[in-house]
This record gives C-alpha cells, sequence and structure tokens, in this order.
C-alpha cells in the first residue's frame, strides 16, 4: 500500500520509524506493524502500534493481535495484564492459543486465579484446551499459594487446592494426563497447595519421567519436611538415564536444610558443582546459609555471606536474622540488621524480630530503642492475619481483633482451649509479647489471641473430629503458637497444617515436620 504523506501517529515511535520512504516515487510505504511490535518498550508504544494498526487495517488480525497479547503476557504487570484481557475480550472468536498467553500471564502475575475465571469462560464458548493449557493453570493454583506477603486472605489453601482438584479431574477425562509437563505441573501444584499424597500419587502414574519431573518431586518432599523421601527419590533418579540439574539439586538442599542434614547438605553442593558442573544460584546460597544457621553455625553463616560471589540479598540477611532469634545471638542479630538497614528500613518485621530476641534475652534498652526507632521512622507493625476454611467458606481472623461478638465468643473458646493445654504441659511464652505500656498481665493475653490461635480453635471447633485443620498466615508463625498447635495436635488427635511466610508446618501427635526450625 502506497500513500502520499508519512502516516502521523502520536507516539513514541517516529513517522519515519513507522513509513518507510520509497525511493523512485514520493510516496511512502507503511512498515508492518507485526515487525514493530519486539520493539515496544513500554505500553505506551504498544498502543502507538495498535492505533497504527487501524490505519494499515490490522487491527483484527488475529495473527497480529496475539502477538501484542503474547508481548503484554510476557511482563505481566497489572496495566499490561488489563490491557491484553481487553484485547482478548475484543477479538470476535476465541481462540485456544490466545487464552493460553493470557493464562501463562496470570499464572505469573500478582492475580493468578483469574486464569481460573477466564478458563470457565471460554469453556462456557465452546473454545476446546490443548495441550499448553493445564501447565498454566496448575501454575496459577500453585502461585495462589505462593504469593508473598499480599501468603493470604484472597486465596486460600483449600481454595487453590479445589481449583487444582478440579482442573486434575478435567485433565483426566480429556487425556491429558498423558503429558509429563502436565503432570509436572500437577506435582508441583499439589506440593504447594499443601496435598503432599496426591503429588505422590500423579508422580507414581508417570510412566515416563524427565528432569523436570525427578526435580518436582524432590521438592514436592522438600517442602513438606521429608528429606530421607527426597534423598532416596534422588538415588533412584540416579539409576535412571535421566541428569540432575539446578533445580533438582535446589530440592536437595532444601530438603536437607528442613531437616538440619548438615552433612549430606555440603556434600550435595559440592558434587553440583564439582560433578555436575553446576554454577550455584542465589537459592542454593540461601539454602546452604540456612543450613549452617540451623546448625548454630551462625559466625561460619555471616562469613559464608560476606564473602559470596554475589551481593547477599535481603532474603538472605533476614534468613540469617530469624537464625540470630532462634538461637538468641543478639550481637549477631544487631549486625546482621544493620546490614539490612542498610538495604531497607522500612519492613517492621525486621525490627520486630529483633525486638523480640531481644525481649527474650531480657535486654530491655535494646528492645525499648528498637520501638523508639520504629515510631521514629513511621514504621507500623503488620497485624496477623490468619485464615481458615471450614466447609468450603473460609474465615479470616486478625490477631486481638474484637469487633464483632462472635469475635469475644471466640476469644472465651481459646481461653478454655489454653487452659486445657496447660494441662498437659503448655506454658506461654510470654518473653516475646513485648510492647512498650504493656503490662504484664496483659502481656499472655496479647499472645493468647494471635490470628493463628483463633483459626486453629475456629477450626476445630466447627469441623468433624479428625479433620485436618489447615491454616494460611501472611507471617512468620511465633514460637508461641507454634508449641500451642504442637499441643493441639496431640490432645485433639488433629493434623494441623500451617502455611506461614516461609514454609508449611506439618503438626501431627505433638511434632512438627520442621523440626522446630523455621
Ligand atoms: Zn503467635
Ligand atoms: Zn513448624
Amino acid at each position: 500500500m502506497a500513500i502520499q504523506t508519512p502516516l502521523l501517529i502520536v507516539g513514541p515511535f517516529s513517522c519515519q520509524e513507522i513509513t518507510k520512504k520509497n525511493s523512485r516515487k514520493d510516496t511512502f510505504t507503511p512498515i508492518d506493524p507485526l515487525a514493530l511490535v519486539p520493539k515496544c518498550k513500554s505500553l505506551r508504544d504498544l498502543k502507538q502500534i495498535q492505533a497504527f494498526s487501524i490505519k494499515t487495517q490490522m487491527q483484527n488480525d488475529i495473527f497480529f493481535v496475539s502477538k501484542l497479547i503474547n508481548f503484554c503476557t510476557k511482563n505481566p504487570t497489572p496495566a499490561f495484564m488489563y490491557h491484553a484481557h481487553l484485547l482478548f475480550d475484543k477479538i470476535p472468536q476465541s481462540d485456544i492459543v490466545l487464552f493460553n498467553f493470557l493464562a501463562r500471564g496470570y499464572a505469573r502475575s500478582d492475580t493468578p486465579l483469574n486464569a481460573f475465571v477466564l478458563f470457565l469462560k471460554i469453556l462456557t464458548l465452546d473454545v476446546v484446551p490443548d495441550f499448553y493449557t493445564f501447565p498454566s493453570l496448575l501454575k496459577a493454583c500453585a502461585g495462589a499459594e505462593a504469593l508473598e506477603e499480599g501468603v493470604v486472605s484472597s486465596c486460600a489453601l483449600l481454595g487453590s487446592l479445589g481449583f487444582g482438584k478440579w482442573v486434575h479431574e478435567y485433565v483426566k477425562k480429556n487425556g491429558f494426563d498423558q503429558y509429563v509437563k502436565v503432570n509436572t505441573a500437577l506435582i508441583d501444584m499439589y506440593a504447594k497447595c499443601g496435598s503432599l499424597a496426591d503429588a505422590i500419587s500423579v508422580f507414581e502414574s508417570m510412566p515416563y519421567r524427565d528432569t523436570q519431573a525427578w526435580s518436582a518431586m524432590i521438592m514436592a518432599y522438600a517442602i513438606h519436611g521429608r528429606a530421607r523421601c527426597a534423598i532416596t527419590l534422588f538415588q533412584e533418579m540416579q539409576n535412571t538415564q535421566v541428569n540432575p540439574d539446578g533445580i533438582t539439586f535446589l530440592g536437595l538442599l532444601y530438603a536437607c536444610n528442613h531437616s538440619g542434614l548438615i552433612e549430606e547438605g555440603f556434600r550435595f553442593f559440592n558434587s553440583m558443582k564439582e560433578n555436575y558442573r553446576i554454577v550455584p544460584g542465589v537459592k542454593h546460597y540461601g539454602c546452604m546459609l540456612d543450613l549452617l544457621a540451623r546448625a548454630g553455625r551462625l559466625t561460619d553463616a555471616f562469613k559464608f555471606l560476606t564473602e559470596l560471589p554475589i551481593p547477599p540479598t535481603l532474603l538472605l540477611w533476614r534468613t540469617l536474622l530469624a537464625a540470630c532469634s532462634i538461637h538468641g545471638n543478639v550481637d549477631l542479630g544487631k549486625l546482621v540488621l544493620e546490614r539490612i538497614f542498610e538495604l531497607d528500613k522500612s519492613h517492621s518485621g525486621d525490627y520486630v524480630i529483633f525486638s523480640n530476641m531481644c525481649a527474650r534475652a531480657g535486654k530491655w534498652e535494646e528492645v525499648n530503642y528498637i520501638w523508639k526507632l520504629m515510631k521514629e521512622r513511621g514504621i507500623k507493625k503488620i497485624p496477623g492475619c490468619s485464615s481458615v476454611e471450614v466447609n468450603n467458606v473460609l474465615h479470616e481472623f486478625f490477631s486481638g481483633e474484637v469487633t464483632r461478638i462472635e469475635h469475644r465468643e471466640l476469644h472465651q473458646e481459646v481461653d478454655k482451649l489454653i487452659e486445657k493445654l496447660k494441662l498437659v504441659g503448655y506454658v506461654p511464652d510470654t518473653s516475646i509479647a513485648f510492647r512498650p505500656g504493656l503490662k504484664d498481665e496483659d502481656k499472655e493475653a496479647t499472645l493468647r489471641y494471635h490470628s493463628e490461635k483463633l483459626a486453629i480453635t475456629f477450626g476445630l471447633l466447627n469441623s468433624p473430629p479428625g479433620k485436618t485443620i489447615r491454616v494460611v498466615k501472611n507471617l512468620r508463625i511465633c514460637g508461641d503458637c507454634h508449641s500451642a498447635a504442637k499441643f493441639i495436635s496431640l490432645i485433639f488427635k488433629r493434623n494441623i497444617i500451617i502455611r506461614d511466610l516461609h514454609r508449611f508446618h506439618h503438626f501431627e501427635g505433638g511434632n512438627c515436620s520442621c523440626g522446630d526450625f523455621w
């Protein structure tokens, strides 16, 4: 198409970039908008190309629209995902390839469960899913579980597990369960949504397993604290022709560190580098750090961090701070906190963990100092929030909340429960319940109504005997709630699974899968 003047479309691309002057005649040819899509750097660029496509009558070309959607979903910020969804809605004929792009974007976004809303919609439009559809959907289930700090109310543990099971049924009915990638995504989803048994059953049903499938199952055991099973599975993997990769070793290291297997951990770390020539990434270093910290080798852990070939991330420093707190090493904790403050002063959890550490050591001056610092810097403690699912309804509890009559009733039930726990040896750890001005007699009450205790109590009262209680918490579980959950699992013969900000805790018969280290 030759035109008389260069096209003028307001936006970041210039006239010269979107039209080409023909050399012989004094006319212009618009450049194919498709060629411009990969050059986009922002949503504004993309919108200009869309406007340009109207001039060249490409706006409804399915191939062109799919390029635009694919581009948006590769960078799944809310703005890009919103735009991609708009484009998808405007296509006269829904298409599974475009859905797959969108689902993949949502799976990696902050709103993974939107993938399901969309999936249900396309099913009503008679669009047939294909082999690429399910890994994204299952990733969305796992993604909803893995969301950090955002670890929580709107995507409850069972909510996602429910979706995941439904997808699994669909997969089976429609014959997609023969694909390794689909099964691997199922293993990952079940593990992250808290159902190890289902992950195992999918793995065992697989006729063929590649590196990703083995790694997913090793990781599944690892995040559920079953280190020995993970190691045995790795040995089985070595008897096959399938080679491990960085993710396989991450699973192994994760397993070792969550079960305190220091020697094995170091053996795998060295073998990964020396025998398999795999370069460790930040997550591998994180596991090694955790391993040292767990063993109480805090000075070694500090040295390990300062000597890393990459700059230590905030998460690594925070791992060490948590370890200092568990081992009561206030001096090193202070040093670590200073390193954290060099990178970020705004995270209330860092102040609270250090303050609790000092409180337990009876260092009240330090405690007062840290609370003063929080006040000066305008940092507010994030309220604890836990949710528990009972009869398909999600119930959410905030620490200390007594705004409704039901809350007061629930508090009375917690009071009764705590008295029962005390009879079998539970002692409230009031040392961490410190706030300036809080009287001694109020400390126990503050602890008592922590959100996870409220959620567990609610679960106990409203579900049949023997049923597992699943709780999701937005922060790291505190030592006192951890201890109470162990006693509850023992005396009420209930399995309790708490997913906190960092990991799963499986409480059974008075013990926790984390071995009291988290
Ligand atoms: Zn607590
Ligand atoms: Zn635990």
